[in-house]
């Protein structure tokens, strides 16, 4: 038996949900971008004492998200942004969005003589109930967000991923001494899921995410009509679509000939790209091969150019991707950083062309996190 609980997007999950038929009649699973970092206070300075969630501010109408701040233990605050993948804007970048976000009147004076420790970004599957696929099959299970098990009203799954885990154990010791790893013996996981508090959290989730797709006033609406509905809402609202399928194109978002402005960080309260990623702690091996792997370049050379500009260079929170100037030909080619990679899986779920696949590194790299 192998049990999969990758996290969002796991690369093994992506390919045997659709060979094994597990999605067929469930909405695609969709996602966020999260970029979060912890900061200590200085001293003397009274740390914040309560939970923050924020909807909306800074990002367009059209891109669901929001943001958190928590105080934690030894003067230290942290705070992130969360982001749809499905943003229809080609030049949406979520790590400038947080930057943005720091520059809040509120925010800038919590963090005010403050200094940045640890910065990361990871994708959360946010659709949820309707795009549970089927969680067994004959040698296996699927557990956490590699079952797109998360709750999207409090932003959560952690719990939901650890219940799953010891109900895919119990499921697991059972087939074992029955010794028989069949669809059948493991059923018996995905029938106490649904009794379980899990599928009363999707449940009750079911249509919160979905309804902001109509805009943020839908959703508000949909919010607080949910909370005496037991979750149905305003109705029951179903996404059909990837996230890669609703980037428009830039001449039809931004208008022909659009170029997306560079961004400005000040190096104290917001920060480039590169010094994020250096207070991610990410390492790999630069001597080995890319774990990016892009299958054809000359759409990104081409089609992608002019029809997206290049979102990778925009939407991957880390740096990896470039345009640089090539030394011999002198045209823009696509330079992969890949050693800057946090692992967050964006580039895999929004390139519009679904070129780009992540795998796993060689050599166990990656980010370092200590405290996210
Ligand atoms: Fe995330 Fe992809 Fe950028 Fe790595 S290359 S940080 S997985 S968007």
């Amino acid at each position: 038996m192998t049990i999969f609980g990758e996290g969002p997007r796991g690369n093994l999950a992506k390919t045997l949900i659709p060979r094994l038929g597990l999605n067929e009649g469930k909405t695609p699973i969709t996602y966020l971008t999260g970029v979060k970092e912890v900061w200590e206070i200085p001293e003397g300075k009274k740390n914040l004492d309560e939970v923050i969630h924020t909807l909306g501010y800074p990002l367009p109408a059209d891109t669901y998200g929001g943001g958190f701040i928590y105080p934690m233990a030894d003067r230290r605050l942290t705070l992130g942004l969360l982001a749809g993948v499905n943003s229809p804007d080609p030049f949406f970048d979520t790590h400038e969005a947080f930057q943005r976000y720091k520059e809040h009147d509120f925010i800038k004076k919590l963090l005010e003589g403050g200094k940045l420790l640890e910065y990361g970004a990871k994708t959360v599957s946010i659709s949820g109930y309707y795009s549970v696929p089927q969680l067994t099959f004959d040698g296996g299970m699927l557990i956490g967000d590699s079952g797109a098990l998360f709750d999207s009203r409090r932003i959560k799954g952690v719990h939901l991923a650890m219940k799953s885990g010891m109900l895919a154990a119990e499921a697991a010791f059972s087939a074992l001494l029955r010794g028989d790893a069949t669809r059948e013996t493991l059923a018996e996981y995905e029938e106490r899921l649904k009794e379980s508090y899990v599928w009363k959290d999707l449940r009750a989730a079911r249509n919160f995410h979905q309804a902001f797709d109509r805009g943020r006033m839908t959703g508000m609406l949909n919010a607080a009509f949910g909370m005496v509905t037991g979750g149905k809402g305003l109705t029951e609202w179903r996404s059909g679509k990837a996230d890669c399928e609703q980037m428009r194109k830039v001449a039809d978002y931004h208008g022909k000939g659009a170029v997306s402005a560079p961004g400005s960080f000040d190096g104290a309260l917001t920060f480039d790209k590169v010094t994020s990623v250096f207070h991610s702690g990410t390492i790999h091996e630069e001597d080995q091969p890319c774990h990016l792997h892009v299958e054809d370049r000359s759409i990104c050379h081409g089609r992608c150019r002019e029809e997206f500009g290049n979102p990778c260079v925009k939407f991957c929170p880390a740096g990896v991707y470039e345009m640089a100037e090539d030394e011999e030909s002198g045209e823009e080619r696509l330079r992969i950083n890949f050693s800057n990679c946090v692992h967050c899986k964006t580039c895999d779920i929004r390139d519009p062309y679904g070129i780009i696949t992540w795998v796993p590194p060689e050599g166990g790299g990656g980010p370092k996190y200590t405290m996210l």
